[in-house]
């Protein structure tokens, strides 16, 4: 009984100390961001190369806020402090909460989310980022599906402020709220969603991206399109930039995820923009070449 009280506790307290699996794109942004808020993050990753990138991308982000006189080169300090690098899961088992951020495989996922389950206490949270992955799948490979949810963040971290907060058909009340206070600690805002194809954003962004390739079949011009919506219509970015943004192959990746969720409403589309870039290896900003040339 006493032990169950205290478990209650803890998950309904504040996140004190986070890890982060995978220092990759993701997982750097997300562990950049944690402890630029105060809140001190492990991250953890198979690969010490991984690592290190994921401290110097930090370090990098830190550097250009120094430079526009936002922060001092103490707080810089203090904040590079609070993000401590590891290949051992041992090292993660003080954590309130672990963000899955490794690879977006399935297979990967399920051993990653096992092993950590079997290296951290009952009270902490276990949240994916992934993009596409069903999080009651995932959850299937957990003792305690209850502490578990998705924490998808979006690319870069730093400047994206919304975090999708994804239920599970076994997360708890609990949970969720602690990953919400975790999320709008960081300085984000988070909106709780049930798990499905796309989530939230992608269910808004794919159709919305079917349009653009129906436009372009009927022979309408990408960069007339971009300038219309970024110009005219006042988005940020047009929609081809923004998939080169996000990466041709992500985005491809992305599209078929949708379309097995909703085949009727999101079928693939018989001519394929995106497909013909990636076909041709035009990823995007991530490999110079895309819809547009990059430097
Ligand atoms: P990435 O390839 O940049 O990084 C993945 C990292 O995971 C690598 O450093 C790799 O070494 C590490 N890794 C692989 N296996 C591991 C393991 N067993 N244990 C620990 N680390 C391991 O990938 P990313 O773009 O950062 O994507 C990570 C996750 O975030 C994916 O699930 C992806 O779908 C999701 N996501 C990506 C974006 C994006 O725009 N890139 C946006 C939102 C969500």
């Amino acid at each position: 009984k006493h032990k169950s009280k205290q478990a209650a506790k803890s998950i309904g307290s504040p996140v004190q100390q986070a890890a982060v699996l995978g220092a990759g794109i993701m997982g750097g942004g997300i562990s950049y961001q944690s402890a630029s808020k105060g809140i001190p993050v492990t991250m953890k990753d198979i690969n010490q190369a991984a690592l290190d990138l994921g401290l110097s991308e930090a370090a990098k982000l830190l550097n250009n806020q120094v430079s526009r006189g936002r922060l001092t080169t103490e707080k810089m300090a203090k904040v590079l402090n609070q993000i401590s690098a590891t290949l051992d899961y041992a090292s993660i088992s003080h954590a309130d909460i672990v963000v899955e951020a490794v690879v977006e495989n399935p297979k990967v996922k399920a051993q990653v989310l096992a092993e950590v389950e079997s290296n951290v206490n009952i009270e902490t949270i276990i949240a994916s980022n992934t993009s596409t992955i069903s999080i009651d799948s995932l959850a299937a490979n957990l003792k305690h599906p209850e502490r578990f949810c998705g924490m998808h963040f979006f690319n870069p971290v730093h400047k994206m402020p919304l975090v999708e907060v994804i239920r599970g058909k076994a997360t708890s009340d609990a949970t969720i709220a602690k990953v919400v206070a975790y999320a709008n600690a960081m300085g984000k805002t988070a909106i709780v969603v049930n798990d499905c194809p796309g989530f939230f954003v992608n269910r808004v962004l794919f159709p919305y991206f079917a349009g653009f390739n129906q436009l372009l079949i009927d022979g309408a011009d990408f960069i007339e399109i971009d300038k219309v919506m970024e110009k005219v219509f006042g988005w940020p970015m047009g929609p081809a930039y923004l998939l080169d943004v996000v990466g041709i192959d992500t985005a491809h990746h992305a599209q078929t995820v949708m379309a097995q969720g909703f085949p009727e409403r999101m079928p693939s589309p018989p001519k394929d923009v995106i497909k013909q870039l990636l076909d041709a290896k035009r990823l995007g900003q991530k490999n110079g070449l895309g819809f547009y040339q990059y430097q």
